[in-house]
């Protein structure tokens, strides 16, 4: 119950600050329409922005200013997957939440889910590596940082929030269909996207790998009653591990909650050689104060708001639309 209130409440935000952000888009196309500040949190909508500013901090110490936002989403995302596991995939993510929605909602229309067997399902995961594997390559190898500067001076990267906006709002029907057949899929297999595509939830996975926190089973605890394993959204046999080091884990501690046995299975933080148990409460309350430490020390610092004029918007949203890769 808890974890829902928290997901319903980061959508809510989510939804909250796409309407501002699409009302200050609409004060430089729709003549007369009042100014609303741009809420600088959209750029959590430009992950490779995030990767590539990244990159280009490494090897410069420099924070590009047009979309510094997305460096920080970059950051707290990636850093609370290393401290915490993937629960920033099953607390905060909206595209979990309404992931989790679609898969529910046919749950009770069907009576069920269904799944595929063990070896499609490993050949269909790889895609999200692969894809990750490609954005490494693109941006980590093949982009020097001289080039990435010519990038972030472009009107195509300067106007990349709004681009993005209009994928939403001015949908082609190529994207359509793909969201129709993927939320489709969603109704009847848990997690398509997630679990077979997204590049960024590959990459917070593998990070989740060297987190000191693990949900851990007592066996001497546990009465086998595998209420764990048919629980979980990510599919994992939680009965048959002793820790859950699996990169699907997003760490939504509803084997947990669903465990009659108390102490068989519990979320723990590694201390030296041994796991020690902490309260499930702790746990969103520590992801969401440490997500949120890094964007108040952005904002501190000065490195949160794009540094893009007002005039410069005014010349290039009308034109987004036109505005190709350089
Ligand atoms: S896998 Fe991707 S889309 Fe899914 S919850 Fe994680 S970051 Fe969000
Ligand atoms: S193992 Fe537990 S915490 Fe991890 S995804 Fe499954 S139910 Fe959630
Ligand atoms: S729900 Fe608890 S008791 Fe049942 S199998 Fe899982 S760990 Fe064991």
């Amino acid at each position: 119950m808890l974890r829902y209130g928290v997901q319903a409440a980061f959508l809510l935000l989510t939804v909250f600050i796409g309407y501002r952000f699409y009302q200050f888009v609409l004060h430089f196309e729709a003549p007369g329409h009042p100014f609303v500040g741009r809420p600088p949190s959209v750029d959590a909508f430009l992950p490779i922005a995030g990767f590539m500013s990244f990159k280009y901090f490494l090897f410069t110490g420099i924070i590009e200013p047009m979309h510094p936002a997305a460096l920080v989403m970059f950051v707290a995302i990636t850093g609370v997957s290393l401290l915490l596991k993937k629960g920033f995939c099953g607390w905060i993510c909206p595209i979990g939440t309404i992931s989790q929605y679609l898969w529910m909602a046919g749950e009770r229309v069907f009576g069920r889910n269904f799944r595929v067997e063990k070896y499609t399902d490993i050949a269909l995961r790889s895609a999200k590596y692969m894809l990750m594997a490609l954005f490494i390559l693109l941006i980590g190898f093949a982009m020097a940082p001289n080039m990435m500067v010519l990038f972030f001076l472009s009107d195509y990267y300067k106007a990349a929030d709004v681009k993005t906006m209009k994928f939403f709002t001015e949908m082609s029907s190529a994207a359509m269909w793909f969201l129709v057949v993927t939320g489709g899929l969603s109704l009847i297999y848990k997690n398509v996207w997630c679990r077979y595509l997204c590049p960024y939830g590959a990459l917070l996975g593998l990070f989740s790998k060297v987190s000191p926190v693990k949900i851990q089973r007592d066996d001497s605890r546990c009465k086998h009653c595998r209420a764990c394993t048919a629980h979980c959204p990510c599919l994992l046999d939680v009965e048959k591990s002793s820790v859950v080091s699996s990169p699907e884990c997003f760490s939504c501690l509803t084997c947990v909650s669903h465990c009659p046995e108390a102490g068989a299975l519990a979320v723990t933080v590694r201390a030296g050689k041994v796991r020690r148990p902490f309260s499930p409460f702790l746990y969103p309350a520590i992801l969401i104060i440490v997500f949120y430490l890094v964007i108040g020390a952005a904002m501190i610092g000065g490195k949160w708001h794009s540094q893009i004029p007002y005039e410069e918007y005014q010349r290039i949203i009308p034109v987004s639309q036109q505005l190709g890769h350089p």
